[in-house]
């Protein structure tokens, strides 16, 4: 049985209970080293095996769990945040399908939640945004056209740009083109949850020159939007005292 595991974004105490379980049960452990912060490893049992997935291709991955799979093992595969977030899980899952491998999937939080917290945020904000469009720019990994940061800002929604800290200029070339204006706050979360976490608060147009003031070159969210600022929003309906809700009685309720 393989399971995959969403590690958190970083802080040992932010996997989830079952994943931690799952890790202390493993009789293997194939884990993304590149992101996944090694002290999770502290919860397995002795005797536990594990490799680092950032030396090993698909097929490497794929026959380590096949061997571990013929010896009746338990493994756990372990993604940084959560595993449906540029997880490349698909991939695994087809072929574990392929073999009639078993296996489930273990949520994690992601690193979008974890750069939230970093700066006490909420991302959507009454009468500023209700949306949050996660993206990221094109890399190695292209994205389809109709998802341009371009079009995308053009919603003017708080956006969550992963896998983006090389090209900030590009980025804020991009933000300005869809619309967004030069000043727009942004942020810059560097490493959230782990203890040489970073938040850097700028505009969208002093992006790249804030993280190289701040050295920041990878493992860093971009959070772009009027709701960086935490401002100009409306209290929540939920709990006005004017409004009824199916738990509570309001006092402005005319029906
Ligand atoms: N599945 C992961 C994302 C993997 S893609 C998740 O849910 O978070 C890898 C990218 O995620 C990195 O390039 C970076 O943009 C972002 N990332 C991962 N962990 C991070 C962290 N702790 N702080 C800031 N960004 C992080």
């Amino acid at each position: 049985m393989v399971h995959i595991v969403g590690a958190g974004p970083g802080a040992t105490d932010l996997i989830t209970v079952r994943g931690r379980e799952l890790i202390n049960r493993a009789d293997v452990i194939i884990y993304a080293g590149s992101l996944v912060n090694p002290a999770l490893l502290e919860y397995r049992k002795s005797g536990c095996q594990v490799y680092d997935s950032a030396k090993m291709t698909l097929e490497e991955v794929i026959a380590l769990i096949e061997a571990a799979e013929q010896e009746k093992k338990t493994t756990v595969r372990l993604h940084t945040g959560d595993p449906s977030i540029y997880g490349a899980i698909r991939e695994q899952m087809d072929a574990m399908e392929k073999k009639k491998i078993p296996f489930d999937v273990c949520p994690g939080v992601s690193s979008f939640c974890g750069a939230a917290s970093a700066l006490r945020m909420e991302y959507t904000l009454p009468n500023v945004t209700q949306s949050v469009i996660i993206t990221r720019m094109a890399g190695r990994t292209p994205v389809p056209e109709r998802e341009s940061i371009a079009s995308f800002a053009a919603h003017q929604a708080t956006m969550v740009i992963f896998l983006s800290t090389g090209m900030l200029n590009e980025l804020t070339e991009e933000l300005i083109k869809g619309g967004y204006r030069p000043d727009t706050p942004a942020a810059i979360v560097y490493k959230a949850t782990w203890e040489e976490e970073k938040t850097v608060i700028c505009t969208v147009e002093s992006l790249n020159a804030s993280a190289k003031r701040e050295n920041i070159k990878k493992t860093a969210l971009i959070l772009v939007g009027n709701a960086v600022a935490q401002n100009g929003y409306e209290r929540s309906r939920l709990y006005d005292p004017v409004f009824t809700t199916e738990y509570r009685k309001g006092t402005g309720d005319k029906e």
